[in-house]
């Protein structure tokens, strides 16, 4: 027999689950039925390429099998099962990041067990809720060997080799004994387990079957019965099926623990035939963003699953959607590579995505706090849709939230353009790392007389995005700190070119090109980026892996500011002044900072403020 400790993680969830003061304890069922369920759909789809791996007449199935007497209650399924490291590693260990993260929250908040279990779907360790001692008999499809596990749930766990005849995972409880205060009741009861199994698992795709005790005749007769309807939840009238029922099948399926924020049931009829559950959750996942990301979107054919985590039914930019797609017009044996042309996949995705950027601007018209909580978590995502997907461009554009100078409710493109000043023809806006530098910033003077709005854009996404994004209803996007492409240089005139190009040579390493501006006010300079480059902090972002090339932007010059005119005075009387270099470093220090980009020399802006305000 070898003897294992648990992982110190594990040992924190499990130790938090023996104690937990937590009333809905029945949810470790669902758990373990969940688990159960996937194990049966793991082996079902192995075996749709590998036909040796289940054995003749394999019933796919999950049997509970109650003792009042030993007060145990055995979970049996007929699934894949483990062998020996994957029982060390699933059941030792917390591989689910979510976990983690869970724990970390835990402690951050310093939350109670009970505040957290309910909205956690905790997994196998739940057991433990209910459990004095757990043993597992294992033997995994495919493999001669079968193994024993067995533990309190305090630290450690045994591990033997044991006999077992048919392929899946052998649950056996020693249940705690009963204590319905704290949310333990007799879970070998007939109508307890036949109550929670109809209240979670009701529409697990196998049979959930129990041995129970029917009078036919006057006579007592053992009969199996199933406990489960095993309907399909996306198989049943939207209307007769409850919010909970529905949150149930998500949480069941995506292990989230959280309710969804948005359920999307669709019927598709006429030329492709298909009916799709989908959902967005509440919460942005944490792996979103690494590249090995997989949609929780799973596809059947005639309610057989026959792939799961499906990337190709919705767009990259909806991979946070989760779901099911179930089509009697699809083969049963598609290959991944081959859904990719698949005509029918394509018909269905485009119903797919039309109905998910309906709900959403539906969700954006009528409940603008639920939308704003998607966008917060979502916003980042669909944005990359800007770029990519040309066919709902003007949907996607249409449902972009803004910050905005007009005050902090953020605002959508129609919102902004309804109320555009008279004589206003383009939707203005800034990017730049925060609000607060947005807000005081120089570029702002050129309309501010105008009073038009205007908005800022503080994701690094959002320059990528507005390179793809010329106008909204036919109204062109201004960006005030990026040059405009048809814009011309004012006239400089022949006396002051001299002065330009000496302004320009003092700070060639940093400025690629000196011109007079017609737009600053009151601030005596500004930097700019030209219409086609990434401004500084998006290159911050990017850092090293972009060839960016030049890096020198143009320094524009308030000509009736009167450093400038100091500037000219000066060159007029000695072109090699000293001075004209601590003026240059000046105007080219204020710019940087007024955008908030870091100075390139901090010290030697420094030294000439000093030399400065030596002379106030
Ligand atoms: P989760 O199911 O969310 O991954 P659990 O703690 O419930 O987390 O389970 C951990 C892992 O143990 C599962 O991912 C699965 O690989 C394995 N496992 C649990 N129950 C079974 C089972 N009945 N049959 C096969 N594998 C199982």
């Amino acid at each position: 027999m070898e003897r294992y400790q648990f992982q110190a993680e594990s040992r924190e969830l499990l130790d938090l689950m023996v104690h937990a003061i937590y009333s809905q304890k029945e949810v470790f069922l669902r758990e373990l039925i969940s688990n159960a369920s996937d194990a049966l759909d793991k082996l079902r789809l192995l075996s749709l390429t590998n036909k040796d791996l289940v054995p003749e007449g394999h019933v796919f199935e999950i049997r509970l099998t109650p003792d009042p007497e030993k007060r145990t209650l055995t979970i049996e399924d007929t699934g894949i099962g483990m062998n020996h490291d994957e029982l060390v590693n699933n059941l030792g260990t917390i591989a689910r990041s979510g976990t983690k993260e869970f724990l970390q929250q835990m402690k951050e908040k310093n939350a109670s067990a009970s505040d957290l279990i309910g909205q956690f779907g905790v997994g196998f360790y739940s057991v433990f809720m209910v459990a004095d001692r757990v043993e597992v008999f294992t033997k995994k499809a495919g493999e001669k060997e079968a193994y024993h596990w067995v533990s309190d749930g305090k630290g450690e766990f045994t591990i033997e080799p044991t006999e077992k005849e048919s392929i899946g995972t052998k649950i056996l409880i020693h249940l705690k004994p009963v204590d319905e205060e704290n949310g333990i009741e007799d879970f070998t009861s007939e109508h307890v387990i036949k109550r929670i199994v109809k209240r979670y698992s009701d529409f697990i795709a196998y049979p959930i079957k129990m041995k129970v005790i029917k009078e036919e005749n006057k006579e007592k007769k053992e009969v199996d019965e199933t406990l489960n309807s095993m309907k399909p939840i996306w198989t049943r009238k939207s209307s007769e099926v409850t919010e909970e029922e529905y949150h149930e099948f998500y949480k069941h399926l995506t292990h989230d623990w959280e309710n969804p924020l948005s359920t999307i049931t669709i019927q598709g009829e006429g030329t492709v035939e298909f009916q799709a559950l989908l959902f967005i959750p509440s919460r942005v996942p944490f792996d979103i963003f690494y590249q090995s990301f997989e949609p929780k979107v799973n596809l059947y054919v005639k309610r057989v699953l026959i792939q799961e985590n499906v990337d190709m039914m919705l767009p990259r930019y909806l991979r946070f959607v989760a779901g099911v797609v179930d089509s009697p017009d699809l083969s049963l044996n598609i290959s991944r590579e081959m859904l990719q042309q698949d005509k029918t996949i394509l018909q269905i995705r485009k119903r797919l995505v039309k109905k998910v950027l309906d709900t959403l601007s539906d969700m954006q018209q009528k409940e603008r706090e639920k939308y704003k909580k998607f966008w917060q978590e979502f916003g980042m995502i669909l944005k990359e849709g800007i770029g990519a997907d040309y066919e709902n461009k003007e949907k996607l554009l249409s449902l972009l939230l803004f910050e905005s100078s007009a005050g902090s409710e953020p605002v959508t493109l129609e919102e902004y353009v309804k109320r555009m000043k008279e004589g206003q023809t383009e939707i203005y806006y800034l990017t730049g790392e925060s609000r607060k530098t947005l807000e005081h910033s120089p570029y702002l003077e050129a309309i501010a007389d105008k009073g038009y709005e205007v908005l800022f854009l503080t994701q690094a996404i959002d320059e990528f995005m507005m390179s793809a994004v010329h106008e909204f209803q036919g109204k062109k996007f201004r960006c005030l700190n990026k040059e405009a492409i048809e814009e011309k240089n004012p006239e400089v005139s022949e006396e002051e070119k001299p002065v330009i190009e000496k302004l320009q040579s003092l700070l060639s390493d940093y400025v690629r090109e000196v011109k007079l501006s017609t737009k600053l006010v009151n601030s005596p300079s500004c930097v700019i980026t030209k219409a086609f480059e990434f401004s500084p902090h998006v290159r911050k972002i990017l850092g090293d892996k972009y060839p960016f090339g030049d890096e020198r932007r143009t320094l524009e010059i308030n000509p009736k500011h009167t450093l400038y005119e100091r500037f000219k005075s000066i060159y007029a009387e000695n072109k090699d002044d000293e001075r004209l270099a601590d003026i240059a470093h000046l105007l080219f220090g204020y710019a940087l900072i007024a955008e908030g980009t870091p100075l390139p020399d901090p010290a030697k802006f420094n030294t000439v403020l000093l030399k400065m305000a030596e002379k106030v």
